[in-house]
């Protein structure tokens, strides 16, 4: 594993790393910094070179003049003239250097240094020297500058045309210590600056990065009030289009919430009202029967019955409740087979047709296909089935008829319960799937309706990624279409 992948990984872990004001922290000082660094490197290297080569063409300009005057004092042949030798004391004293002065032999005939007089020297410098060529090298390890300098003897003919020839060669080397000074002295301002820089850029970096993440520090405290119940209104931190995306999402969830909220309640408020219905009733009943003295057996034996009714009745809605509680808590729990619907409602009308013949409500089944398989869940999509077709013979008249259709084609199947019963007006129609919900509450009481079959069928048939729709008209009757999806398609 490489040391990158190993500090990714650290920096992944570390809580630190994770933060934003962190991560807006280091980059700034990250791209505030790695200027200055190149910055520095590059102008003291650039003044390094500079001056290196000035100083290479002004040394080699000087050391021309010299050259030519030891062509004129005939140096390379006698070493004694005091004016050159003055001369050259002068020179290596002004460059702080040393120089050697090589004959056309390779002979050393003067060395400043006085250490490599009358030996040879051959070196690839020299040669190419030799061959009129200026070299300089520079050695910037040990600070000092290796240069050579052609003796160049030119000899005029009388026809004007000239001859050139290298008599010998000026070798010398020069100290650049001075511009190592310089240098060192660059260098440390430049410390001194980036220390500045770097200081600067901490106060910076740290102002930066709380202000820039001081809104999403708002939104936590905003929605941290909410959740402690300080505020019920909507909130809002409209300092960025990132932080207004994250209020706008919670305000939805808040609204959802509250109107989850308020439709508990009121279900909460609902169901202990259903409930206390008929325990009111069941009061009523019995109270009467203890006020009265001598009470006939037979007012007892009616009373009782109502009694009885009345508890049938709170049975009802407690099995009612649970089963529409049991649906919403296991939403997509369903146990899916493959079943044939045909036979499914066949079964279910055979089961209602004694008590729709109390009334002399005519049955009918249809069906276009004659198998009709799809995956559902049997228990619950018969529970839905059943409420529509006791609905359409409760919300009939005496002598009516209930139709169901089994219809298909290659993705869902439909089923079609249709009554010519009493009818729903259209204002009524969209609330009829809502719980406890009843058009006409005395005659659905009367008839034993609780006002949760429809909302149990609409929970069935979503959670089979069907639909339901309802087409009535007052006094004509009622139709429900119920369409699902052949195959199930799990979420
Ligand atoms: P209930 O237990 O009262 O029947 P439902 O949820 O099954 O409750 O139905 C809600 C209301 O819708 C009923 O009270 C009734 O007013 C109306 N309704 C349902 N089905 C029909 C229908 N086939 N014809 C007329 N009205 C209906």
């Amino acid at each position: 594993m490489g040391i990158g992948s190993i500090l990714g990984r650290l920096l992944n872990k570390s809580r630190l790393w994770r933060s934003l004001k962190a991560r807006i922290f280091v980059l700034m000082m990250v791209i505030g910094i790695i200027p200055t660094v190149f910055v520095r490197y590059g102008i003291l290297q650039n003044y390094e070179q500079r001056a290196v080569e000035v100083r290479i063409s002004d040394v080699q300009t000087q050391y021309k003049i010299f050259a030519d005057h030891l062509i004129k004092y005939n140096y390379l042949a006698d070493t004694s003239s005091e004016v050159i030798n003055a001369e050259l004391d002068q020179i290596s004293n002004l460059y702080d250097g040393r120089v050697i002065i090589i004959d056309k032999n390779f002979n050393i005939i003067k060395d400043t240094y006085g250490l490599s007089e009358g030996k040879t020297m051959i070196s690839q410098e020299v040669m190419e020297c030799f061959l009129g060529q200026n070299t300089a090298n520079y050695d910037n390890q040990n600070h000092y500058i290796e240069m050579t300098t052609p003796i160049v003897y030119t000899e005029v003919f009388p026809d004007g045309e000239e001859s050139i020839s290298v008599e010998g060669v000026l070798l010398t080397s020069i100290s650049t210590d001075s511009i190592e000074m310089t240098i060192e002295i660059l260098s440390r301002q430049a410390t001194v600056i980036q220390v500045i820089i770097f200081m600067l850029l901490v106060g910076l970096a740290v102002a930066l990065s709380n202000l820039l993440v001081a809104p999403f520090e708002r939104v936590t405290s905003a929605i941290a009030e909410v959740k402690d119940g300080f505020q019920t209104e909507q909130i809002s931190v409209p300092d960025y289009l990132e932080t207004e995306h994250i209020i706008t999402a919670f305000n939805e969830l808040l609204g959802r919430m509250k109107v989850l909220d308020e439709s508990r309640q009121e279900f909460v408020s609902n169901v202990s009202h259903e409930l206390k219905t008929p325990l009111a009733s069941m009061k009523v009943l019995a109270d009467s029967l203890n006020c009265q003295e001598n009470v006939p057996v037979e007012l007892y034996q009616e009373f009782m019955q109502d009694i009885t009714d009345e508890i049938d009745r709170e049975n009802k809605i407690i099995t009612d409740l649970l089963a529409l509680v049991k649906m919403d808590k296991t939403q997509g729990d369903l146990n899916i087979e493959n079943k044939e619907i045909n036979g499914l409602v066949e079964l279910i009308l055979k089961r209602i047709r004694p008590i729709a013949k109390q009334r002399d409500i005519d049955v009918i089944f249809e069906s276009t296909r004659e198998e009709v398989l799809a995956e559902i869940d049997e228990v619950k999509l018969t529970l839905a089935i059943t409420n529509l077709v006791e609905n359409g013979i409760k919300y009939n008249e005496d002598h009516g008829y209930v139709r169901v259709t089994v219809d298909a084609d290659h993705q869902y199947f439909t089923i079609r319960v249709e009554d010519n019963g009493i009818g729903i007006p259209e204002e009524y129609q969209e609330h009829i799937f809502e719980r406890f919900y009843r058009v006409d509450k005395s005659h659905s009481r009367e008839i034993g309706g609780t006002g949760l079959g429809l909302a149990i069928t609409r929970n069935v048939i979503l959670m089979h990624r069907g639909f339901i729709k309802v087409e009535s008209e007052a006094g004509v009757g009622t139709v429900f279409t119920v369409k699902i999806p052949l195959t199930y398609a799990a979420k």
